[in-house]
């Protein structure tokens, strides 16, 4: 249930309004608007009698949530969210791009990759310590090792950094190192993590499991928020379909259906979604160009080397060039991106 308050409210009817719905049970949330307050009121909603409320000072009207994602849903904050985010924010009107490789091989490579990044305009590092794999027998990450790497080069360049957790026993840990916590596709629905990680005041990137709906992506961000944690990026990645083409199939239209349902910030990972590294640039644009916030993106100093998803990783050069490709996009829907440092090589 939302409470839209009436112009002009003051701060004291706030709170006795708050109070008056705590009294009852539940939990409140305030989106403070410039000229209105919506106090959005989450828990078993039969316990609040909506007559009651109408009467209460400063309230003008009381509108039922009718999606299933109450606190996710944009009904419950008209104002999109902005998460703070190193040097900028993602969900404000900078277009974020964060970079680096599929999995943390060792120190210097990371350094390298930060540096570069970081000079091309990323506003943040990717890198993967603990490494869901399909194969158990594949390279499955560095552990604490690759935290301690990821931790060393955001001191170096400032970068933020993203890394994955994988398991609810790994949250205190990589909480430790991480700016932002990365939750897996393959980990979408692993309800135990994502009530883990939604006790933490740390944002939370949220990737599109395989084969969920965007309903079913709306509902895991419920559940970190329903835990007091309001700090979630969703990130489509693309989906599991009959086409062999693409590693994945990139659900372009998620972007825009997302931006209208949430006021969650959205990114995209044109790495995992192509799976293949000509496809990183044209997916980067369209994503740009249909709403998104910002992309995650794969970056190795030499890709064919890499442990992990080498054939969609750009290298530096080609980074620099998806950097600049993006510019004309980010013109034509009003966004600014971070330039790049040096001219692209002929
Ligand atoms: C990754 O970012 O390296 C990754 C494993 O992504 P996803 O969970 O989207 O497959
Ligand atoms: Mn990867």
């Amino acid at each position: 249930m939302i409470i839209v308050t009436r112009a002009g409210v003051t701060r004291d009817e706030v709170d006795h309004i708050r109070e008056r719905v705590e009294a009852a049970g539940l939990r409140t949330h305030l989106s403070v608007g410039e000229h209105r307050t919506i106090i959005g009121c989450v828990g078993d909603e039969t316990l609040l009698s909506e007559r009651a409320l109408l009467s209460v000072p400063g309230v003008e009207a009381v509108h039922p949530v009718l999606k299933p994602y109450k606190l996710a849903s944009r009904e419950f904050s008209p104002t999109p969210t902005r998460i703070p985010f190193g040097a900028t924010e993602i969900g404000g009107e900078e277009f974020v791009v964060v970079a680096g490789p599929c999995s943390v091989e060792g120190p210097e490579m990371m350094a390298e990759t930060g540096a570069r990044v970081a000079a091309d305009g990323a506003r943040g590092l990717r890198g993967g310590a603990f490494k869901p794999r399909t194969s158990p027998y594949s390279f499955r990450g560095m552990g604490e090792e690759g935290l301690r790497i990821l931790a060393h080069v955001r001191e170096a360049t400032g970068l933020p950094v993203v890394t994955e957790v994988m398991d609810t026993r790994q949250v205190e840990l990589v909480a430790g190192y991480a700016d932002v916590l990365q939750v897996g596709a393959r980990n979408m629905q692993n309800f135990a993590l994502l009530t883990e990680v939604g006790r933490l005041h740390r944002p939370v990137l949220l990737k599109r499991g395989m084969s969920a709906t965007v309903k079913d992506l709306l509902l895991a961000a419920e559940y970190v928020m329903s835990q007091g944690n309001m700090q979630v990026v969703l990130c489509e990645r693309g989906i599991r379909t009959f086409e062999t083409a693409t590693r994945n199939t990139f659900d372009l239209a998620a972007i825009p259906v997302l931006k209208r349902e949430t006021h969650l910030p959205v990114f995209a990972d044109p790495s995992h979604a192509g799976g293949k590294r000509h496809l990183v640039a044209p997916l980067s644009y369209a994503a740009m160009a249909a709403g998104a916030d910002g992309l995650i993106v794969e970056v190795h100093p030499c890709p064919e080397e890499a442990t992990s998803d080498g054939e969609q990783s750009l290298t530096f050069d080609e980074f620099r060039g998806l950097m600049r490709g993006l510019e004309p996009f980010a013109a034509a829907v009003g966004r600014t991106v971070a330039s790049t440092g040096a001219p692209v090589p002929a």
